[in-house]
Protein backbone atom coordinates (compact mmCIF):
# COMPACT_ATOMS: atom_id res chain seq x y z
CA UNK A 1 0.00 0.00 0.00
CA UNK A 2 1.12 3.38 -0.75
CA UNK A 3 1.39 6.61 1.65
CA UNK A 4 -1.36 8.50 2.30
CA UNK A 5 -2.69 11.19 4.08
CA UNK A 6 -6.09 11.22 5.82
CA UNK A 7 -8.19 13.95 7.44
CA UNK A 8 -8.93 13.60 10.73
CA UNK A 9 -11.03 15.74 13.68
CA UNK A 10 -10.42 15.45 17.16
CA UNK A 11 -14.28 16.28 18.48
CA UNK A 12 -15.23 18.63 20.82
CA UNK A 13 -15.99 16.03 24.10
CA UNK A 14 -12.44 15.28 23.57
CA UNK A 15 -10.57 18.66 23.24
CA UNK A 16 -13.08 19.66 26.46
CA UNK A 17 -11.66 16.76 28.85
CA UNK A 18 -7.95 18.00 27.62
CA UNK A 19 -7.61 14.18 25.39
CA UNK A 20 -5.60 15.76 22.54
CA UNK A 21 -2.16 14.44 23.62
CA UNK A 22 -3.70 11.44 24.28
CA UNK A 23 -5.77 10.53 21.05
CA UNK A 24 -2.19 11.96 19.20
CA UNK A 25 -0.08 9.73 20.70
CA UNK A 26 -2.72 6.68 19.84
CA UNK A 27 -1.90 7.89 16.31
CA UNK A 28 1.52 8.08 16.59
CA UNK A 29 1.80 4.82 18.48
CA UNK A 30 0.15 3.24 14.94
CA UNK A 31 3.01 4.56 12.37
CA UNK A 32 0.35 8.04 11.11
CA UNK A 33 2.17 11.03 10.99
CA UNK A 34 0.73 14.53 12.31
CA UNK A 35 1.93 16.70 9.04
CA UNK A 36 -0.87 19.40 9.82
CA UNK A 37 -2.47 20.39 12.44
CA UNK A 38 -4.67 23.22 14.32
CA UNK A 39 -7.45 24.48 17.16
CA UNK A 40 -10.55 25.75 15.55
CA UNK A 41 -14.11 26.30 16.08
CA UNK A 42 -16.36 25.64 13.22
CA UNK A 43 -19.46 27.90 12.41
CA UNK A 44 -22.41 26.51 11.97
CA UNK A 45 -22.32 27.22 8.18
CA UNK A 46 -19.04 25.21 8.76
CA UNK A 47 -20.25 22.38 10.32
CA UNK A 48 -23.14 21.99 8.01
CA UNK A 49 -21.29 21.82 4.60
CA UNK A 50 -18.86 19.54 6.61
CA UNK A 51 -21.46 17.05 7.04
CA UNK A 52 -23.54 17.70 4.24
CA UNK A 53 -23.94 13.95 3.31
CA UNK A 54 -25.63 13.43 6.49
CA UNK A 55 -28.38 16.28 6.09
CA UNK A 56 -31.40 14.33 5.75
CA UNK A 57 -29.97 12.06 8.96
CA UNK A 58 -32.41 12.56 12.37
CA UNK A 59 -29.40 13.62 14.32
CA UNK A 60 -28.02 15.73 11.59
CA UNK A 61 -28.75 19.08 13.87
CA UNK A 62 -28.01 17.62 17.27
CA UNK A 63 -24.05 16.38 15.34
CA UNK A 64 -23.37 19.62 14.09
CA UNK A 65 -24.91 21.49 17.36
CA UNK A 66 -22.23 19.08 18.79
CA UNK A 67 -18.85 20.29 16.77
CA UNK A 68 -19.05 23.91 17.39
CA UNK A 69 -20.14 23.44 20.85
CA UNK A 70 -15.79 23.68 21.80
CA UNK A 71 -12.61 24.14 19.94
CA UNK A 72 -11.53 20.76 17.21
CA UNK A 73 -8.37 19.67 16.40
CA UNK A 74 -8.35 19.25 12.41
CA UNK A 75 -5.34 17.50 11.79
CA UNK A 76 -3.59 16.08 8.75
CA UNK A 77 -2.07 12.37 8.94
CA UNK A 78 0.28 10.80 6.63
CA UNK A 79 1.21 7.08 6.31
CA UNK A 80 0.98 3.74 5.07
CA UNK A 81 -2.20 2.97 4.08
CA UNK A 82 -3.38 6.13 6.28
CA UNK A 83 -6.89 5.70 5.63
CA UNK A 84 -7.91 2.31 6.78
CA UNK A 85 -5.07 2.69 9.44
CA UNK A 86 -6.75 5.90 10.95
CA UNK A 87 -10.35 4.07 10.63
CA UNK A 88 -8.72 0.89 12.96
CA UNK A 89 -7.41 3.51 15.48
CA UNK A 90 -10.79 5.15 15.71
CA UNK A 91 -12.66 1.98 16.62
CA UNK A 92 -16.52 1.75 15.67
CA UNK A 93 -18.53 4.74 15.35
CA UNK A 94 -20.63 3.24 18.59
CA UNK A 95 -18.09 3.25 21.25
CA UNK A 96 -20.00 -0.14 23.10
CA UNK A 97 -19.38 -1.69 19.42
CA UNK A 98 -15.60 -0.60 19.09
CA UNK A 99 -12.44 -2.38 20.07
CA UNK A 100 -10.11 -2.99 22.65
CA UNK A 101 -7.42 -0.68 22.13
CA UNK A 102 -9.47 1.97 20.11
CA UNK A 103 -9.50 5.77 20.73
CA UNK A 104 -13.68 5.44 20.87
CA UNK A 105 -13.43 2.62 22.95
CA UNK A 106 -11.19 3.98 25.53
CA UNK A 107 -12.24 7.96 25.17
CA UNK A 108 -15.64 8.36 23.32
CA UNK A 109 -18.94 9.29 25.72
CA UNK A 110 -21.85 8.21 23.02
CA UNK A 111 -22.50 7.30 19.78
CA UNK A 112 -22.70 10.91 18.93
CA UNK A 113 -20.26 12.55 21.09
CA UNK A 114 -17.45 10.05 20.39
CA UNK A 115 -13.77 11.77 19.96
CA UNK A 116 -13.12 11.57 16.57
CA UNK A 117 -13.90 11.98 12.86
CA UNK A 118 -11.69 9.97 10.27
CA UNK A 119 -12.22 10.32 6.03
CA UNK A 120 -13.73 7.43 4.79
CA UNK A 121 -12.04 7.01 1.29
CA UNK A 122 -9.69 8.43 -0.85
CA UNK A 123 -11.82 11.18 -2.12
CA UNK A 124 -13.33 12.09 1.02
CA UNK A 125 -9.82 12.27 2.57
CA UNK A 126 -8.76 14.57 -0.43
CA UNK A 127 -11.96 16.95 -0.01
CA UNK A 128 -11.77 17.30 3.69
CA UNK A 129 -8.19 17.96 3.58
CA UNK A 130 -8.98 20.92 1.12
CA UNK A 131 -11.89 22.35 3.12
CA UNK A 132 -10.12 23.08 6.17
CA UNK A 133 -5.92 23.46 4.77
CA UNK A 134 -4.35 25.46 2.25
CA UNK A 135 -1.58 23.95 0.38
CA UNK A 136 1.15 25.77 2.17
CA UNK A 137 -0.27 24.32 5.54
CA UNK A 138 0.72 20.83 4.23
CA UNK A 139 4.70 20.62 5.03
CA UNK A 140 5.11 16.74 4.81
P1 LIG B 1 -18.05 7.69 11.35
O1 LIG B 1 -17.54 7.70 9.93
O2 LIG B 1 -17.62 6.48 12.14
O3 LIG B 1 -17.73 8.99 12.09
O4 LIG B 1 -19.65 7.57 11.29
P2 LIG B 1 -20.78 8.20 10.32
O5 LIG B 1 -20.17 8.80 9.09
O6 LIG B 1 -21.83 7.16 10.17
O7 LIG B 1 -21.43 9.36 11.20
C1 LIG B 1 -20.81 10.61 11.33
C2 LIG B 1 -20.94 11.07 12.76
O8 LIG B 1 -22.31 11.31 13.06
C3 LIG B 1 -20.50 10.05 13.83
O9 LIG B 1 -19.10 10.03 14.04
C4 LIG B 1 -21.26 10.55 15.05
O10 LIG B 1 -20.61 11.67 15.67
C5 LIG B 1 -22.57 11.03 14.42
N1 LIG B 1 -23.61 9.97 14.51
C6 LIG B 1 -23.70 8.83 13.78
N2 LIG B 1 -24.78 8.10 14.13
C7 LIG B 1 -25.39 8.82 15.12
C8 LIG B 1 -26.57 8.61 15.91
O11 LIG B 1 -27.28 7.62 15.77
N3 LIG B 1 -26.88 9.59 16.83
C9 LIG B 1 -26.10 10.72 16.99
N4 LIG B 1 -26.46 11.64 17.91
N5 LIG B 1 -24.99 10.94 16.27
C10 LIG B 1 -24.64 10.01 15.35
Amino acid sequence: MAIQRTFSIIKPDATKRNLTGAIVAKFEAAGLRVVASKRIQMTLAQAQTFYGVHKERPFFGELCEFMISEPIVVQVLEGEDAIAKNREVMGATNPAEAAEGTIRKEFALSIGENSVHGSDGEDTAAEEIAYFFSGLELVG
